[in-house]
């Protein structure tokens, strides 16, 4: 264990959890700003939308560089609102695809329209825009590209899609605040722009909330609306809406974590950049294949989500697992094989690329304090679990780790 005895390379056994994500640490660099913002609140007890909540929205447009922000009570009630507010419900179908967190779905169904799933593109897991034209039926109404893993789907092919069909696109940007395609961010690249405050996502509150992006003044009035009951002012009841409010505490400690977004994610850029280095030393990349970035793009790597090729995911996961080396599979079931969506009559085989994409995929620590030699851990294990380390086969590490900081 100890650095001296370290004199083959195969010594090597520096071992220490890693965990997938570290709020803990996060909230520690920030935790007076957050405490003082919070307590703010509580002193003008001034719990729900308000000025607080106003600001941020104000802030979050602009960083978006869109006209209007509308605080809600979750990335799925942005959906659903969103949905809503372009008067989509039953008879209706949007386009969307498979392999995405459940609420992209979900919120179609549940505003009573029907999700048409298109299948990925393997390289970048967001929807293939050349199947889109061949699933659209004078029933459609919207596409809802996911902006998965924290890169932007490809957008310009669904612009003219959308303007040629009268289609609204409702940008599921849940995973995705900050990123960019061709220059401008996710938010500004549809109809609508939903995100999350979700606590794991890159901006994450202290519990659930959500936003809508919009440049759209009229549905901008309207989801504000929407989000009180449908009330115009003094119980006036234009039509019946919900209750989904971005709260006062959450704004408070995301406006706080908003002057931090940028700096995160180029650290999640960084981390994502010695991975490739890291998977290259280590001479893996026969088996593992690193995500892809795309041209004109701002990937903000909300997840690192490799391919473990050869079916050897699930051994890889097990032994990561084992070593308490955080590591996690999204997603593991492709919604249209969800039993939920049994009625929609998607048989195993119809979407291939995300039914393989769900077999392959494992998702790694990326999170902003992630340390290099932590990096070198994970695809330690990654070598080992591959019988890559263990068969006399000898790769110095490439990072310094604390334990040999120790003893030099
Ligand atoms: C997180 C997420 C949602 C839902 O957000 P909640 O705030 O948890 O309701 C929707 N779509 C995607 C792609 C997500 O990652």
């Amino acid at each position: 264990m100890s650095a001296g005895s370290r004199s083959a390379p195969n010594d090597f056994s520096v071992s220490e959890p890693v965990p997938f994500i570290d709020l803990v640490q996060q909230y520690q660099h920030i935790a007076t700003d957050v405490q003082e913002s919070v307590q703010r609140v509580f002193t003008d007890q001034a719990f729900v939308l308000g000025e607080e909540v106003s600001e941020f929205e104000c802030e979050v447009a602009e960083y978006c560089d869109s006209r209007a922000a509308i605080g809600v009570a979750s990335g799925t009630d942005a959906l659903i609102l969103s949905l809503m507010a372009l008067e989509i419900g039953p008879g209706d179908e949007v386009i969307t695809s498979p392999f995405t967190f459940f609420a992209t779905a979900s919120s179609i169904a549940r505003v009573g329209a029907k999700p048409v799933f298109v299948d990925i593109d393997p390289a970048s897991f967001n929807l293939d825009c050349g199947q889109v034209e061949a699933a659209i039926t004078e029933r459609t109404r919207a596409i809802m590209p996911v902006h998965l893993f924290g890169q932007c789907a490809e957008m310009e092919p669904l612009w003219r899609i959308a303007v040629r069909e009268r289609l609204a696109i409702v940008e599921d940007a849940c995973q995705a605040i900050g990123a960019e395609y061709h220059g401008r961010r996710a938010g500004v690249l549809g109809t609508v722009g939903c995100f999350s405050f979700f606590p794991t996502k890159n901006l994450g509150g202290a519990g659930d909330g959500g936003l809508i992006t919009t440049d759209d003044a009229e549905l901008a009035t309207r989801l504000r609306r929407l989000r009180v009951h449908g009330d115009a002012g003094g119980y006036r009841h234009l039509e019946v809406g919900y209750n989904s409010r971005l709260d006062a505490l959450q704004a408070a400690v995301l406006r706080v974590k908003l002057r931090h977004l940028d700096s995160w994610s180029d650290a999640r850029q960084e981390n994502a950049r010695r991975y490739g280095e890291l998977f290259r030393h280590y001479q893996l990349l026969d088996t593992i294949e690193l995500p892809a970035v795309l041209a004109d793009r701002r990937h903000v790597y909300n997840q690192y989500s490799v391919r473990v090729r050869g079916g050897k995911r699930d051994a890889v996961l097990k032994h990561l697992r084992d070593h308490q080396i955080g590591a996690a599979i999204y997603y593991p079931i492709p919604l249209h094989q969800q039993e939920c969506f049994a009625d929609l009559g998607y048989r195993t085989g119809d979407l291939p690329q995300s039914e393989a994409a769900a077999r392959e995929v494992l998702a790694l620590p990326i999170f902003p304090e992630l340390q290099a030699y932590q990096q070198e851990l994970v695809v330690r294990g990654i070598a080992e679990s591959l019988g890559r380390l263990s068969r006399g086969a000898s790769i110095q590490p490439k990072f310094e780790f604390p334990d040999q900081q120790r003893a030099a």
